[in-house]
């Protein structure tokens, strides 16, 4: 390791976590585990076969950059794109095996153009929109147009849910089943049929049709509220004291010396910062865990450094292990924790820890 300053990941316990989540589905259900932004910083190379190995039927990114990254690691694992890929960039869908969620005719017929050029059918879902707005059409003739195309191969049709409220994701669902039906009608036949995430997923089993598409569930992150899967956060981002000394009553600490001692203390600097991923806004809320005391984060968080106070840590040596993120055991913040008190969500609080800090995997 190159740096004090390091995510750790759980490989065990995101294999726990995917074989939590299809046992609660049962056989019935494929599970698309969702890798998008580098696995949620958990390393979306690092775990897919993990994922592979615990029952994923598909890898889903956001990108093509994305879904290219795992295809040049892996050539066989199933990749799904969940967002849009712009025109020029269509070929690759068929030429690096990828499936594509489509939402619009013209692009259907580029990417059955490209599959009749190399003889190879694309594979692609439809998206539908239920209200979202996000991604997705309702045009039923436009709909029934794409199912017309015959180059390409329509494995699958989606939605996703906005998480109004029951009464919202009901009409939204109704409305995704009315479409479905409408073109079954016609003669068409959707292998997958899928419109929950990891909340929905849990909450709304009646919405899992033939697939879900758990993101932050996989990494232990639970925003549940009505159902319950026991999995447990794979991450912990850890780091070491660089340097310790005493400041006296009255002394500043950091830039602008925007925190100041209220008595003589023990303060230290951890080398981790802002340029990691750590919220600038957790100043003064934040705190690190050594020999499982809470140890404050004060003063303004720099780039690649910021301190804390060590006063109440018995014996506190330079090098000893900080938690920044844990699992809550021994006085760790969670990542849960963490959003509260950054204000923002699970997810973010781990997408945001960016490339710098080098990944280590448990096996
Ligand atoms: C990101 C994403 C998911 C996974 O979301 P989680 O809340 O992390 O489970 C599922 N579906 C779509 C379309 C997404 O963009």
């Amino acid at each position: 390791m190159l740096r004090d300053t390091v995510v750790q990941i759980n490989l065990k316990t995101i294999a726990t976590n995917m074989d939590k989540i299809c046992q609660m589905v049962g056989d019935d259900v494929a599970v698309m585990a969702v890798v998008k932004a580098n696995a949620y910083g958990h390393g979306a190379v690092s775990i897919a076969p993990t994922l592979i190995e615990h029952g994923a039927s598909y890898l889903a990114v956001a990108t093509m950059t994305e879904a290219l990254e795992i295809r040049k690691a892996y050539r066989e694992y199933p990749i799904f794109i969940l967002g849009h890929t712009p025109d020029r960039l269509l070929h690759l869908v068929v030429e690096e095996n990828i499936t594509q969620t489509i939402f619009s005719e013209s692009q259907a017929r580029i990417i059955a153009e490209e599959s009749r050029k190399s003889r190879k059918k694309a594979k692609v879902h439809i998206k539908i929109d239920t209200g979202f707005h996000r991604l997705g059409t309702e045009d039923l003739a436009e709909l029934k147009r794409i199912c017309a195309i015959e180059e390409i191969e329509i494995e699958g049709i989606f939605t996703h849910l906005a998480l109004v409220s029951d009464e919202e994701n009901e009409k939204q669902y109704k409305k995704f089943i009315n479409i479905i039906s409408e073109l079954e009608k016609e003669g068409m036949h959707f292998k997958f049929k899928h419109i929950t995430d990891s909340i929905s997923a849990v909450d709304y089993p009646d919405y899992r049709m033939n697939m879900i598409r758990p993101g932050a569930l996989i990494y232990g992150l639970k925003g549940f509220h009505k159902g319950f899967v026991d999995v447990k956060q794979a991450m912990t981002f850890t780091t070491k004291i660089s340097q310790l000394r005493q400041v006296s009553k009255g002394e500043g600490v950091g830039y602008d010396y925007l925190w100041k001692a209220p008595e003589d203390m023990v303060i230290g600097t951890l080398p981790f910062g802002y340029a990691d991923g750590y919220p600038r806004n957790m100043r003064d809320r934040g705190y690190v865990t050594v020999k499982g005391v809470k140890c404050p984060v004060i003063g303004v968080i720099c780039m690649d450094q910021c301190m804390a106070d060590f006063s109440k840590v018995p014996d506190v040596k330079e090098g000893d292990t900080a938690i920044i993120y844990g699992d809550g055991t021994n006085n760790s913040m969670t990542i849960e924790e963490a959003s509260k008190l950054a204000e923002t969500n699970k997810n973010e609080i781990v997408v945001r820890i960016t490339a710098r800090p080098p990944r280590e995997y448990i096996k």
